[in-house]
Parts: C-alpha cells; sequence; structure tokens
C-alpha cells in the first residue's frame, strides 16, 4: 500500500516531552512525579509518550484499567495509577494480577477493596474530597477509611489524594483553602500526600508533597493565564500541521464557506487546507483564529468544515498548492486556538481524529 498522500499529520516531539516532564520534577525537586497518560496520552500516543519518558518517569497515570493494560502489554512496568480506581469489583482481580495501584474514591470502592482477597498486596491512594466536590472521600470520613485500610492484611502502601478544582487561577484563594481541609482531614498522620496537577506544580509549591501528577504541562501548554515565569521553560509537543490544496483570488462582497460567515471587504487570496473539525480542529475557531503558512502568521476565515478549513492568504509570501500549513505548535501556541474556540488546549490534544496519523520523533 502507498503512503497516505494527505498532507495532515500531528509531529508528537518527544524530546520536547522528557524536557517537559525533567521541568516539573525541578520544579517540585522533593516529590517523585506520576506522569499523567490517560486518554491516549492527552491524544499523543499513550505508549509511545510512556515509552520515551520509561527512563526517567516514577510511574504513570490513568483513567481506567483498559489504558493501564495497554501500558503494561506494551511492557511498561512502572507504577501506574488508576485516578477513578474500579468501576467494578471483578476488575480488583486485573489490577491484582498487573500490579496496578488504584484510587478509592467512594464507599463502595473501599468495600470492594477491603473484601478482596488478592495474592499480593495492593496498593490503594485514599482521595479525599476537599473542595472540587467531584469525586473523594469526605474529610470526616478520612480517619476511618485510613484505620480500615491500614489494619487489612491484603492492602500495601497508602497514598492520601485530592484534587484541585481552581489551581490555575493563582491569585485565587480557594486553593489554600483546599489544602487546608487536606491537611486537617490528615491531621498527624504520617502518610505521603499528592496534590498537585500542573497548575499546582507551577503555580503552589505548598501543595507539591511527595507525589506530583503533572499532565498538560509535559505536554507543553501552560494551565496558567499568561507568561507565567516557571511556565516559560515548557516546549510544544505536538505540531499540527497540513498543506494548501486549493488557492483562489475573491473580490470584495464574495462570501467564504458555509452560511458566507466571512465575506471578503477587500480583494482576497483564500487559501483552502486540508484539516477540519473530523480530524479535531475545533468547529467553534472563530474568525481570526491563528494559523501559520510558510511559518508567517495568518488567520482563519470562514466556518471550519469536516474536511477543509479556510484561510486568508493575503500578504503571504510564496504561498502555492502545497505549501505547509501549522494549525498548532511552535508557531502558533495550542492555547492561542483554544482561546479563539472557547475551548482548552486539553480538548484540542485530545480530540486529534482517529484519521489523522500521530508521527513520533525525536529519540
Ligand atoms: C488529569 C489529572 C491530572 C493532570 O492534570 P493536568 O491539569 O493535566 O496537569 C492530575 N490529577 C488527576 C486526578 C487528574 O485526573
Amino acid at each position: 500500500m502507498n503512503a497516505p498522500a494527505r498532507p495532515l499529520r500531528a509531529r508528537i516531539h518527544l524530546d520536547a516531552l522528557i524536557h517537559n516532564y525533567r521541568h516539573a520534577k525541578r520544579l517540585a525537586p522533593a516529590a517523585r512525579a506520576l506522569a499523567v497518560v490517560k486518554a491516549n496520552g492527552y491524544g499523543h500516543g499513550a505508549v509511545a509518550v510512556a515509552r520515551a519518558l520509561a527512563d526517567e518517569a516514577d510511574g504513570f497515570a490513568v483513567a481506567c484499567v483498559d489504558e493501564a493494560m495497554e501500558l503494561r502489554e506494551s511492557g511498561i512496568r512502572h507504577p501506574i495509577l488508576l485516578l477513578e480506581g474500579v468501576f467494578a469489583p471483578h476488575e480488583i482481580a486485573l489490577v491484582d494480577r498487573a500490579g496496578l495501584t488504584t484510587v478509592i474514591h467512594n464507599r463502595e470502592q473501599l468495600d470492594w477493596i477491603l473484601a478482596a482477597r488478592p495474592a499480593r498486596r495492593l496498593d490503594c491512594w485514599i482521595k479525599l474530597d476537599s473542595g472540587m466536590h467531584r469525586v473523594g472521600l469526605a474529610p470526616d470520613d478520612f480517619a476511618a477509611a485510613h484505620a480500615a485500610l491500614t489494619a487489612a492484611p491484603q492492602i500495601g502502601e497508602l497514598v492520601a489524594m485530592s484534587h484541585f478544582a481552581r489551581a490555575d487561577e493563582p491569585e485565587h484563594p480557594y486553593t489554600e483553602r483546599q489544602i487546608a481541609i487536606f491537611g486537617q482531614a490528615l491531621g498527624g498522620l504520617r502518610i505521603p500526600r499528592s496534590l498537585a496537577n500542573s497548575a499546582a506544580i507551577l503555580a503552589w509549591p505548598q501543595s507539591h508533597g511527595e507525589w506530583t501528577r503533572p499532565g498538560i504541562m509535559i505536554y507543553g501548554v501552560s494551565p496558567l493565564p499568561g507568561a507565567h515565569p516557571q511556565a516559560t521553560a515548557l516546549r510544544p509537543t505536538m505540531t499540527l500541521e497540513s498543506a494548501l490544496i486549493s488557492i483562489r483570488d475573491l473580490a470584495p462582497g464574495e462570501p467564504v464557506g458555509y452560511g458566507g460567515r466571512f465575506v471578503c471587504e477587500r480583494p482576497t487570496r483564500v487559501g483552502v487546507a486540508a484539516v477540519g473539525y473530523a480530524d479535531g480542529y475545533p468547529r467553534h475557531a472563530r474568525d481570526g483564529t491563528p494559523v501559520a503558512v510558510n511559518g508567517q502568521r495568518t488567520r482563519i476565515i470562514g466556518r471550519v468544515s469536516m474536511d477543509m478549513i479556510t484561510l486568508d492568504l493575503t500578504g503571504i509570501a510564496d504561498a502555492h498548492i502545497g505549501a505547509p500549513v501549522e494549525l498548532w505548535g511552535a508557531t502558533i501556541p495550542a492555547n492561542e486556538v483554544a482561546q479563539a474556540s472557547d475551548t482548552i488546549a486539553y480538548q484540542l490534544f485530545t480530540g486529534i481524529g482517529r484519521r489523522v496519523p500521530l508521527i513520533h520523533e525525536g529519540v
């Protein structure tokens, strides 16, 4: 079979990924760090990401057993944490056999684990609801859960964890409140602690504890507003790129694309790039969303279609069929595209379509 000729691809820069993981470790030097690779490594390919980080990472975190098994089957032997724990008691047998670490975030999971008779001791992370109010044991239930697990012969090492709702707002007092509630619930217990996602690693050093959980930052994106000094070292790990497949000159007053959302105000050279919402490019991208042709910034004009987008080529030197188009990467930060589309870079990355080849480079 011939190689696919459609020019769209997502190039994954594994050297940048390693650099970003090291940066997360440098910011929290006393902590170990679980690289979060849920949702296929935020769209980057979980197996390729885990293999690239294999010599560095203290462990990995995923959402569910299926994601963990994919890593185990590709030879990853590190600790792997199930961030949502098990969804049914029968999954505990898999957790046991594959040597996974599970989160306990509700009483049902606690009962299932206490009733299990695994072949080896199960390591567990007890999740506390310190204010996110989504999952987690109530602070008042923490001490009893901890005592029951400590007394159970089938349980191995324990870690106490919680998750922040507003760590990406460096001025907001809510994160301090969550840290205080977590600390009070644990009382004087000597148990390793894990609170920090990327935003907290960058902006809340008092939350670092014994284990951090960097996600979006290892994929080169800062979750904080503006240019945070700790985030400037992050390097983009994904370049979504395609090419021009059509060029035409339109007169003032001519509309472009579905619904005629954009109408030319002056003579306009319009280019079409092979990428659309079925590939994960956000359909809500507004006119003016940045894009680069031949490395020069320009803008989207007209609605995003399933397989194509339309661009303003006015003033772009040497625009020709086949010229490279960067949707996001080193020239166009994913955060800028996300902002222009009322979403976040997390959704752009995890939404990369199945028909987009991932090209892993850099190690
Ligand atoms: C996804 C996730 C993370 C990583 O969050 P980022 O904002 O991507 O750093 C950390 N902890 C938990 C519990 C998560 O679900």
